[in-house]
């Protein structure tokens, strides 16, 4: 009530928004809902409190409710994700891939990650990004013929390569991430291993993907993608890194916590360790299989042939068309998602031959198989007619009555 009066021009951009959110189809593979509780956290007065340090240890009077809801997040991580040490302050993926790297490797350490065009993300060791420039990075890449990686190969490139860590998990891979084999790797040439399960966090949360704890030395993971919950990350480390990782956020390169996002976290990992998230995790699964299928049986070549977790990767040049025609044409028929480069791919990053698709989004809203194969209609007839803007806005009239079909906050 508060902000409609105060500032209604930026209230009214929030109420566009929301409608924006209940009004597409939304593809996009790192996005997801918060459930209001998660939001109504993030929205406390926890963020009126500066609480520098940690439980117990901290540098401003005054935590002691802070101190509490802090360690309730720190516990449920841990038992989460099956790791003895979680750090819940960083404020962002890339900041936690930042702060972990820190805690293992000196600068100018060699390490070893997935390329950023065949699915890797940029803090895994793009010149563009602090991880291609403090370290010396040897990249990896899935093969020509499969799309996907070649155990064996990465061997041999480890050995050799002999890095001080090696990071698995990626942005736009859609097989599973085999974190038994990146172990044996890594105690092969004496690496750290990283697993950076950003993208399937939810899907290990709810069994639908092999877990990473048992194979980590760290973990890193943002905590608002399939995880569903605030925008945010964790760390999770062996006990021998504990102290180092949480001297790398702080104070080694944040100050004050965001404690109203740590207690939405706190609740997110709640939510994630009841058997409705196992549901949910197992449909996310199933929704990519069934959206994959039925748009391959459009003619539409999948990266890889298929998808085992939440996200697809569609070679639209397949169908004669760039990533960033399709994105736009998309975005008018009110189908929302990016375009990627797909491994090996002859177009400029900015263009794209690809479009990434991931079904947690679509899943939280309750959909299922059946409207899956709806989306993947509505997809083909957008890219079909990516020059004809009254089809589009047809398509787009079509993909908001589904939607309809599946309320988004109904309270707000
Ligand atoms: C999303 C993502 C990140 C970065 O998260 P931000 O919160 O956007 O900084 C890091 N690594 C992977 C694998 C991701 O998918």
């Amino acid at each position: 009530m508060a902000l409609k009066e105060k500032d209604p021009e930026v209230f009214s951009l929030i109420e566009k928004e929301l409608q924006r959110q209940r009004d597409m189809v939304a593809l996009i593979a790192s996005e997801n809902y918060a459930p209001e509780e998660v939001l109504e956290a993030t929205g406390s007065v926890l963020t009126n409190k500066y609480s520098e340090g940690y439980p117990g240890k901290r540098y401003y009077a005054g935590n002691e409710f802070i101190d509490q809801i802090e360690t309730i997040a720190i516990e449920r991580a841990k038992k989460l994700f099956g790791m003895p040490c979680a750090n819940v302050q960083a404020h962002s993926g890339s900041s936690a891939n930042f702060e972990a790297y820190r805690a293992i490797m000196e600068d100018g350490d060699t390490f070893m990650g997935m390329r950023l065009d065949q699915g890797g993300h940029l803090t895994h060791g793009s010149p563009v990004n602090f991880s291609g420039q403090i370290y010396k990075v040897v990249s990896y890449s899935v093969e020509q013929d499969t799309e996907v990686i070649d155990y064996d190969k990465l061997m041999e490139q480890a050995k050799e390569a002999k890095p001080k860590m090696i990071v698995c998990g990626y942005t736009a891979y859609p097989r599973t991430v085999e974190f038994g084999k990146f172990r044996e790797i890594a105690d092969a040439c004496g690496a750290s291993l990283l697993c950076d399960i950003s993208h399937i966090a939810g899907l290990i949360a709810g069994g639908a993907h092999m877990p990473a704890g048992p194979y980590a030395d760290v973990i890193t993971t943002t905590t608002h993608k399939s995880l569903r919950g605030p925008r945010g990350a964790i760390i999770l480390a062996k006990e021998e890194l504990c102290k180092a990782v949480n001297k790398g956020v702080f104070p080694g390169s944040q100050g004050g916590p965001l404690e109203h996002v740590i207690a939405a976290k706190a609740v997110c990992f709640q939510n994630a360790m009841q058997p409705e998230f196992k549901e949910y995790a197992a449909q996310i699964v199933k929704n990519a299989k069934a959206l994959a299928k039925a748009i391959n049986d459009h003619g539409f070549r999948l990266v890889s042939g298929g998808t085992d977790n939440h996200l697809i990767l569609v070679d639209v040049k397949s169908k004669g068309i760039n990533g960033k025609v399709a994105q736009d044409s998309l975005e008018l028929a009110g189908i929302i998602c990016n375009r990627n480069t797909i491994p090996y791919d002859t177009e400029k990053p900015f263009i794209g031959s690809g479009i990434r698709l991931g079904t947690p989004a679509v899943t939280t809203r309750g959909m299922k198989e059946a409207e899956m194969k709806e989306i993947a209609d509505l997809f083909a007839k957008a890219l079909e007619n990516t020059e004809n803007e009254d089809a589009l806005s047809k398509v787009r009239a079509e993909a908001k009555q589904l939607m309809d079909k599946f309320p988004l906050y109904p309270n707000l």
